[in-house]
């Protein structure tokens, strides 16, 4: 009989004493970054500048599962990054125009695995 492992009772088993409060932010943090909603396709209907409709909605699923995966916002933002590439425009000339001048243009990105290739998208799908 001595040869079976038995279950420790829980009130001999030495754990390390927890803080519930930590747990209970612990728990508020994640639930924090955690979906709210089911994915849903944006509504543009870019089809020229951006390929947001060569998107499908496995797709938009895939990338949302994919971040909701990190329940943490700076990993959240890093695969934000990941799918983003940021272009450093150059400094234009000194214009007259009430336009300001632009320093970065961000493009986004989503990799679609149903066409196995990145699709540039408008920001929609982002926020
Ligand atoms: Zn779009």
């Amino acid at each position: 009989m001595d040869c079976f492992p038995v279950p420790v009772n829980n009130n001999s088993a030495r754990k390390r004493q927890r803080n519930p409060e930590t747990w209970k932010r612990n728990i508020a943090k994640v639930q924090r970054y955690s979906p709210k909603t089911l994915p849903k396709r944006p509504l543009c209907k870019h089809r020229k500048k951006f390929e947001c409709l060569s998107i499908s909605m496995r797709d938009i699923k895939e990338f949302h599962d994919g971040f909701y995966k990190f329940q943490d916002k700076s990993k959240q933002d890093a695969f934000i990054l990941k799918h983003c590439s940021i272009k450093q425009t150059r400094r234009h000339r000194p214009t007259t125009g009430s336009h300001k001048p632009k320093c970065s243009q961000i493009s986004y990105f989503m990799f679609s695995p149903t066409l196995k290739k990145r699709l540039k998208v408008c920001q929609n799908f982002f926020f």
